[in-house]
């Protein structure tokens, strides 16, 4: 059945020749019991590894029923192996850290049986080799000679017509290797089975043929009983691993030796957190780059930003309002959005000024550090660096200051409107260019709109036929409201008796015009009353100083004239990157726009490092996947044997190698798994890691899609390349260690 014509075997070693056997001509066939001794390095083991398909040969040829061998690949030599040989070693060649049942269960696995069928083979099987005791025990446990049986039992699970052991008695003692060889020879019958051996008495009686060997030749072939021999031998008929049971396989062995498991686990841990954090810090600088940038007339440069007028100039409708919040993508609207754009300033009479622009409190992302979120529309929160010399005694004292809106150019406060600070979110201080933020209610926000109103507009006075302008900056003609005052009527200056020729201006008329960017506006008024120093405090309770020159109206006189619609509005969205969709919609519905985004002067800065980051994540990358390579090659140095093993059952390249990369996929899918439980955990602010909160605040899912690609190929390519250095060498090379 097996026939070697003048078979040589060369090792080549860093340019030395070494002989492992020459000429070797020999017939072996089904129903011997084949003895083969020598002294050690005649080249027995040689002759075995070759005969088994395990090693190549360099001369002569090789006969497999008839069939010559000196052309086959190394598949078909896995083909010859899984058909014909069932191999016991000298060193076992068992998975120590297997059971003994799964050690058999492994040869029938590799060659494709169903698990039903499996386990009662593999039950008969270790009760045929007596360790029926044993079957759940870890093989690393069992005595040599126990282990000797548990390879006899794995040899025979697949039924191969030939057996092959080498010095399977040379690491036990007599009793264990008595009974081996007994076990041996009962398993004989129908099988062709050579056996090397140092101890030719040991086994002289169920012999039927005897070689010795010598210095790589065979100088004797002696037969010593007749054989029934048939020429011919089964084949075993096998099929591959089937899918299910390489999961199962490549799961068992992920968790089989923890501190393995927990080695690969950490570094894989390792190499997704780093590339997480790095990836997260470079989407954190894209966004940095992208709202980077000052705009003059827009203090409120937010990425999420478009600024609306309706085409024809009206103001905008409460109809209007409803058709774009019915868009997809907004995500709120500031109806007078001037207010975005002016810095307002809070104060509390004493000490504090809050100066910041002013949000509305929905376009507020995140949580507060100190604090709470508003809860009515008085509270507000505000944005500001941690190191700003009022906040830690504002942060001590939160929702006991109260502040009031501070006219920015005449100082004057607002005490209609006393306002909470009620949460603090400090500023991220990378944010060199960032505007602080004062969040407050819409309802607020509207309050402050007078204000704004007033600061844009040119406020005209027609008294007497001439034209007054007032301003802010000149107490002269300004506009300011007192309850005292009737509608209709106005309180003035003593001083502006003297402009009247009569010399009294009661009841003349004053007109006030208004005229900025979106209307004009006219009010006529009476004078009612002028006030003078002494009685300026009991007509509208303020003081002469600051005062004296100010028009008094009603406030619903003054209502009217800036009350008014908005003419310009700003939409938020949601997503950034469907900006330029929502502002064509908004352009289709009769809007013209004006994206704030575009319209921001560069610093140059931040994209400076944007590039920079980049650049720092793929370094990160290629250096991680070095270090994590080489740090598992370390790691799985000790699975060499395993998969060596794992092909001298009959696993092909192909399949060992997938086991691999099951096994590794399987621990970065663990790792990636507990690196986003963790970042859920920091984002429900469950656990509180600082250096996870870049990730929480700049990663969303499609990043977090992406970096699972990322880390799956790599570590998938991570695999291959060990795969393809673990399996460079023959199995029993890598088995003895010689990657
Ligand atoms: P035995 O099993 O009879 O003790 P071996 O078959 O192991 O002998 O070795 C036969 C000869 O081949 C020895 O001279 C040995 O040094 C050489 N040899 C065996 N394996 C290798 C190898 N991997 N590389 C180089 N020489 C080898
Ligand atoms: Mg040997």
């Amino acid at each position: 059945m097996l026939e070697l014509k003048n078979v040589s075997k060369f090792y080549y070693n860093k340019g030395v020749i070494a002989t492992g056997f020459s000429k070797v001509n020999l017939k072996l066939d089904i129903g011997e019991f084949i003895a083969i001794t020598g002294e050690s390095g005649s080249g027995k083991s040689t002759l075995l590894n070759v005969i088994s398909g395990l090693d190549t040969y360099e001369e002569g040829e090789m006969y497999v029923n008839g069939k010559e061998t000196s052309h086959y690949s190394e598949k078909d030599f896995e083909d010859f192996r899984r058909k014909y040989i069932g191999n016991i070693f000298q060193t076992f060649n068992l998975v120590n850290s297997y059971t003994v049942y799964q050690n058999i269960e492994l040869v029938l696995l590799l060659n494709g049986y169903k698990k039903r069928k499996i386990k009662k083979k593999v039950i008969e099987l270790i009760k045929k080799v007596d360790l029926y005791k044993f079957r759940n025990t870890k093989v690393s446990k069992l005595s040599g000679g126990q282990k000797q049986r548990v390879a006899i039992a794995r040899a025979l699970a697949k039924e191969t017509p030939i057996i092959i052991a080498d010095e399977p008695t040379g690491n036990l003692d007599k009793e264990a290797a008595e009974s081996t060889i007994k076990l041996l020879s009962e398993i004989a019958k129908d099988k062709l089975v050579v056996i090397v051996t140092h101890n030719y008495e040991q086994i002289e009686k169920y012999v039927t043929r005897k070689i010795t060997m010598h210095d790589g030749r065979i100088i004797e072939d002696k037969k010593i009983k007749e054989t029934k021999s048939t020429a011919k031998a089964n084949e075993v008929e096998y099929k591959n691993i089937t899918k299910i049971n390489r999961l199962r396989l490549g799961i068992r062995n992920t968790f089989n030796i923890k501190t393995k498991f927990i080695l690969l686990f950490i570094v894989f841990l390792f190499m997704t957190s780093a590339i997480m954090t790095q990836y997260a810090n470079s989407r954190k600088q894209k966004h940095l780059s992208d709202i980077d940038g000052s705009n003059y007339l827009f203090r409120n440069s937010s990425e999420n930003r478009i600024v609306i007028k309706k085409k024809d100039n009206t103001p905008f409708s409460s109809e209007n309002y409803a058709q774009i919040e019915n868009l997809n993508n907004i995500d709120y609207i500031v109806k007078d959005d001037a207010l975005l754009d002016n810095e307002i300033s809070l104060t509390d009479k004493k000490y504090l000024s809050i100066y910041g622009n002013a949000s509305s409190i929905k376009g507020f992302k995140g949580n507060v550090d100190v604090g709470r979120m508003p809860e009515n529309d008085n509270e507000v929160i505000i944005e500001e660096y941690e190191d700003r010399y009022y906040i830690k005694e504002l942060a001590e004292n939160l929702g006991n200051t109260t502040v009031y809106l501070m006219d920015l150019y005449t100082g004057a406060i607002n005490e209609k409107i006393p306002m909470q600070i009620v949460g603090i979110k400090y500023m991220d201080s990378s944010l060199y260019y960032g505007n602080n933020n004062i969040y407050v209610s819409d309802n607020i926000l509207n309050q402050m709109r007078f204000q704004i109103n007033q600061r844009y507009s040119k406020i005209k006075i027609l008294f007497q036929n001439k034209y007054y302008e007032s301003n802010i900056y000149n107490p002269y003609f300004k506009i300011k409201t007192s309850e005292n005052v009737p509608v209709g009527k106005a309180y003035v200056s003593n001083d502006l008796n003297y402009e009247v020729p009569s010399g009294s201006c009661k009841n003349k008329p004053i007109k006030i015009e208004i005229d900025n960017l979106y209307y004009k506006e006219e009010l006529e008024l009476k004078i009612a009353r002028t006030y003078t120093k002494y009685n300026i405090k009991s007509l509208v309770g303020e003081e002469y100083e600051m005062n004296n020159g100010s028009i008094y109206i009603n406030p619903e006189d003054y209502n009217k004239l800036f009350d008014k619609p908005s003419y310009q509005s700003s939409v938020f969205v949601k997503e950034v990157e469907l900006l330029r969709d929502t502002g064509a919609e908004l352009e289709n519905l009769g809007y013209t726009t004006l994206i704030i985004k575009d319209t921001l002067t560069k610093s140059g800065q931040a994209q400076v490092v944007e590039i920079f980051q980049t650049i720092v994540t793929i370094f990160l990358i290629i250096t991680l996947f070095f270090i994590t390579y080489f740090i598992i090659k370390v790691i799985l140095k000790s699975r060499n044997t395993y998969f060596a093993t794992l092909r001298m059952l009959g696993a092909t390249r192909k399949i060992s190698k997938q086991l691999l990369i099951i096994e590794l996929l399987i621990v970065e899918n663990l790792a990636y798994l507990i690196s986003v439980v963790v970042i859920i955990l920091q984002a429900k602010q469950i656990i509180n890691l600082s250096f996870i909160q870049t990730i929480v605040d700049y990663l969303k899912i499609k990043d977090y899609i992406i970096l699972y690609i990322i880390l799956i190929v790599m570590s998938y390519i991570i695999s291959l390349k060990y795969a393809k250095k673990l399996f460079k060498n023959s199995s029993i090379k890598t088995y003895n260690g010689e990657v």
